[in-house]
């Protein structure tokens, strides 16, 4: 089997497709992305295609044209996961010294093969393709997508470009980093930002399903904006702070309203003692949030167990010897 190979029989391209109910389009994916390897000059590749739980025939076509064409490796999830955890089975398993992550349904061209192989040969580690078009997609999706791009921009301590999907080409060095980060909820183009090393954009126009209909439902969405706000921002958890500092600045002047009520006489009897209990744990409160804000942020930065940092290349003999700089290199 394809998936037993050893690294020395590595194909010098893998094309990975995440495919939730794609029986329509599968046929044509496959041709047409085997012709874009042809044209793009790659003569061995391979062709992984994801199953994700479909409720049509998308395993049995798989199959089929597995049997049919050399160079396709079928793999069957067990149930439905979602397109990242699809597209991470997918990466896992590959073998590729480049990989080229795909959707199945034709809405990114593979025809930008050719362009994506060879901005990576300038020397980039990642070539994202950013969609310059998105024709026949809902005026809800472009506007939630943008809202959420934005957000995430503006949340994140790592820039995670906007209107990026998870169509791009990344080298074998980037994918293998990519599968080992350890954490479950996968946000797979913030975390390939965060990866670094050289990456490049290629603006391309978007197309049209080919056939069938999105298997992003508005559930699916939204747990995918909650996995890439969550997984790449503490700031929501930070909220609080902010809280208490207002809530501080309002009951200071509350406070002092409620005293020259008080001095001057003009209050209900009971009503000073209860509007400062009120103002006090209300602060006491924010306070305490923000405490365990900062905590529990530090708390999900370590749960997640990303590396502390990649050394792309080290010159010169900066740690003892140049042998050891030579090995520094080598055991990425
Ligand atoms: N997909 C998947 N599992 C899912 C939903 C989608 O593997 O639960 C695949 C789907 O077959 C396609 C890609 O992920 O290849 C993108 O999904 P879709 O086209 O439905 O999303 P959209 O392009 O509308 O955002
Ligand atoms: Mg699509």
């Amino acid at each position: 089997m394809r998936l037993e190979r050893t690294s020395d029989d590595r194909p010098s391209l893998s094309i990975v497709a995440p495919c939730f109910n794609e029986v329509e389009s599968l046929p044509t994916f496959v041709e047409r992305a085997t012709q874009a390897c042809v044209t793009a000059g790659v003569g061995d590749f391979e062709l992984v295609l994801v199953n994700d739980g479909s409720d049509d025939r998308t395993w049995e076509t798989i199959c089929e044209l597995a049997s049919r064409q050399s160079g396709i490796v079928g793999v069957n999830l067990a149930r439905n996961y979602g397109h990242q955890l699809a597209a991470s089975a997918g990466l896992s398993l590959c073998r590729g010294d480049r990989v080229l992550l795909i959707d199945a349904d034709l809405q990114d061209p593979p025809e930008l093969l050719a362009a994506l192989m060879s901005r990576m040969d300038e020397g980039y580690d990642v070539v994202y393709a950013r969609r310059r078009k998105r024709p026949q997609e809902s005026a809800f999706k472009l506007g939630a997508a943008s809202a959420f791009y934005r957000v995430l921009d503006a949340l994140s301590e790592v820039r995670i470009p906007v209107e990026v999907g998870d169509f791009r080409l990344m080298t074998r060095r980037v994918v293998d980093r990519l599968n080992a980060l350890p954490e479950s909820d996968r946000f797979i183009r913030g975390m390939v930002a965060w990866l670094g090393g050289r990456q490049a954009e290629l603006l391309y126009d978007r197309e049209p399903r080919f056939a069938g209909q999105t298997g992003y439902t508005l559930a699916k969405m939204l747990r995918l904006a909650a996995a890439g706000i969550t997984s790449f921002s503490t700031a929501p958890l930070r909220l609080a702070i902010w809280f208490a500092g207002l809530g501080a600045l309002v009951a200071g002047g509350l406070i002092l309203y409620i005293l020259i009520g008080f001095l001057v006489g003009r209050t209900t009897p009971g009503w000073t003692s209860l509007a400062l209990m009120t103002a006090f744990f209300g602060i006491g409160q924010f306070a305490c949030m923000a405490i365990i804000g900062a905590y529990l942020g530090r708390v999900f930065v370590q749960v997640k167990g990303r590396p502390l940092f990649y050394v792309d290349e080290i010159v010169g003999s900066p740690i003892g010897s140049p042998l050891q700089a030579t090995r520094a290199r080598r055991a990425d």
